[in-house]
């Protein structure tokens, strides 16, 4: 049956929702969670009851793509039975989830029998030791059992996300580029943003995705354009020998807001609809008082009026935005 499209002020359609399940998370990744964390109660968090009402409110104004994300959401409980709830619906046609693979080995069978099909995996350095000075903790060996488990169960695709930052990882581009020739593996390396405790941030720290593409097609082969998914953010590429794919995500050297399809709402309910605008609607207040679908809808349309055509923040910006990722989720 038709839809009527979900619109912002810009005229972009959005079909797609990235859900924040908890604020915590069992890594400390510097660059993403807040160097004193105070995590929210359990009574800010949304329940799944509230977050099934609200994606079925966004189902009937078209959005038919849930991304589950966090803080880590595989640290919060029975994720598998929201997944399954979430595929009842009629009208949505995608799940899929982001999570640092710690659990994974664990939960992958679980995901799968929900029916999750397809999971992003973030991991920013194939070598242990950076990996505990990275994120503070010793896990770099269940990461590693968590994207081998995803293989093993059939998620399709598997992707890997690398957050690049100079003089932290970026001496290990083309370890990750070469994981697409003996994996099925989309590598995906994202420009660093200034968010939260990227307070730590620095322009000087971001290298670009020009830059990484650049370097892998000098040091290993020219890079094959691949056609990109539709409404995703990643300029896709694959090596002439190679399984898997090779993605860049340029947020910020050459952004993507004019095809920005999506909206994001954190796990204490608040929605945002630019991933760099401090900019916040509550809608945890509307799903907890009546949680009447025309008042929820009066709130993701005032703030989809309100988003920007562009995020704004270039390499120089001195503004950030000021959520940790890890209570955005990303
Ligand atoms: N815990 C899950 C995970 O690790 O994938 C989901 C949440 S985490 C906030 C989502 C992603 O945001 C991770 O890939 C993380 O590396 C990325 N991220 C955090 N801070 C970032 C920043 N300043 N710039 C770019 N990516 C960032």
């Amino acid at each position: 049956m038709f839809k009527p499209a979900l619109q912002d002020g810009h005229n972009r359609s959005v079909s797609y929702v990235r859900i924040s399940v908890t604020d915590r998370c069992n890594l400390r990744c510097r660059y993403c969670s807040a160097p004193v964390f105070a995590p929210h109660s359990r009574a800010r968090i949304l329940s799944y009851e509230e977050i099934l009402r609200l994606v079925k409110v966004l189902v009937g104004l078209g959005v038919d793509k849930v991304r589950l994300t966090g803080g880590e959401p595989l640290v919060r409980r029975h994720l598998d039975s929201l997944i399954g709830r979430l595929g009842e619906i009629d009208g949505i046609n995608d799940i899929s989830l982001t999570t640092n693979g710690v659990l994974l080995e664990k939960l992958a069978a679980t995901l799968w029998s929900a029916g999750l099909r397809r999971v992003n995996i973030s991991l920013d350095t194939l070598n242990p030791e950076r990996f505990k000075q990275i994120t503070g903790r010793d896990y770099f060996g269940r990461v590693q059992a968590g994207i081998e488990a995803a293989l093993a169960v059939g998620f399709n695709p598997v992707k890997i996300n690398v957050v690049v930052m100079r003089g932290v990882n970026d001496d290990e581009l083309i370890d990750f580029a070469l994981l697409t020739r003996k994996y099925p593996l989309h590598v995906r390396f994202i420009e660093y943003m200034p968010i939260g405790s990227a307070s730590v941030w620095n322009p000087a720290d971001m290298v670009s995705g020009a830059r990484i593409l650049e370097k892998i097609a000098t040091e290993i082969a020219d890079l094959e354009p691949v056609a990109a998914e539709l409404g995703g953010p990643a300029r896709l590429y694959r090596l002439p020998d190679g399984l898997g794919k090779i993605g860049v995500i340029t947020a910020m050297s050459r952004h993507f807001c004019a095809s920005c399809n999506r909206i994001r709402v954190t796990s204490d309910g608040r929605l945002r609809a630019c991933l760099l605008s401090d900019n916040e609607f509550d809608l945890r207040k509307v799903l907890r008082r009546g949680a009447d679908p025309e008042r929820i809808i009066a709130v993701v349309r005032s703030a989809l009026a309100a988003k920007s055509a562009e995020h704004g923040l270039s390499c120089n910006a001195k503004r950030k935005c000021a959520r940790v990722m890890s209570t955005i989720g990303g």
